[in-house]
């Protein structure tokens, strides 16, 4: 469905992708993992129309949405859930949430969406008047999640969603996200956390200094040698 054809992207003269290109199937979980600073938040934040490419192509469902402006990028069915969360803490989680749900057609089906989300997350119903700055971090983790879920999106990016978590909170946060996908949503996420990444996602593509140094099956991936060694201190 998410086509991303030689993707070049750069801060001034940093180049930060180097002719990047990957493909997300219809209904697929796919992870890109990655060191610190391979430029795994530079292409989620591209695809997700918060950064221009200098050069490449994005397209989804065969429409060349490259050149859309960033707001339209949500009508196109494609939400973001970004690395730190960036919640309105002042603003109650309902409203957090509500945000999330502004275009008409999400609009119309928010009591339906919330009900979802709820199902998904049970403890945001007991939290929805709650300021979401008073929530734990995994808590607001699965706000943010919600909020983005709130758009209906076709395809939800998820940047780091286990950073700074506990290994319990993280172990329920991919196990939310693979519900999520087994609903028939298409996710992309991206994480230094490769085992755990690896371990739900049914393909994955490895990023190091901008550019796709490997792509494939998670357990081939993880039986590389050059992988172990970079990425499982084997
Ligand atoms: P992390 O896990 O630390 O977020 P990452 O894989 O997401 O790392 P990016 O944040 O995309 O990597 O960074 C890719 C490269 O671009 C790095 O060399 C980084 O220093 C550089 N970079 C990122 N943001 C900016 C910016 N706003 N201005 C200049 N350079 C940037």
């Amino acid at each position: 469905m998410l086509e991303v054809r030689d993707l070049r992207v750069a801060y001034g003269a940093a180049q930060a992708l180097w002719s990047v290109s990957l493909d997300v199937r219809d209904g697929e979980l796919l992870c890109v993992v990655g060191p610190n600073g391979a430029g795994k938040t530079t292409l989620i934040n591209t695809i997700a129309g918060m950064l221009r490419a200098r050069s490449g192509s994005i397209s989804l469902d065969g429409r060349d949405i490259t050149q859309l402006p960033a707001h339209r990028f949500c009508d196109a069915g494609i939400a973001l859930v970004p690395e730190g969360r960036r919640l309105f803490t002042g603003m109650s989680v309902l409203e957090n949430l509500e945000l999330g749900s502004y275009l008409p057609k999400a609009k119309s089906e928010r009591r339906q969406t919330l009900a979802q989300v709820i199902d998904l997350f049970p403890v945001i119903e007991e939290k929805l008047a709650s300021p979401a700055g008073e929530l734990s971090g995994g808590q607001q983790q699965m706000v943010a999640i919600a909020r983005a879920l709130m758009a209906r999106p076709r395809l939800l990016l998820l940047d780091e969603p286990s950073l700074g978590l506990s290994p319990r909170i993280v172990h329920d946060m991919f196990a939310a996200i693979r519900r999520i996908n087994a609903g028939g949503m298409s996710v992309l996420l991206v994480e230094q956390n490769v085992v755990m990444a690896m371990e739900v996602s049914q393909r994955a593509y490895v990023l190091e200094e901008g550019r796709v140094v490997a792509e494939g099956a998670p357990q081939e991936l993880l039986s590389r040698p050059e992988i172990q060694r970079a990425y499982l201190g084997v």
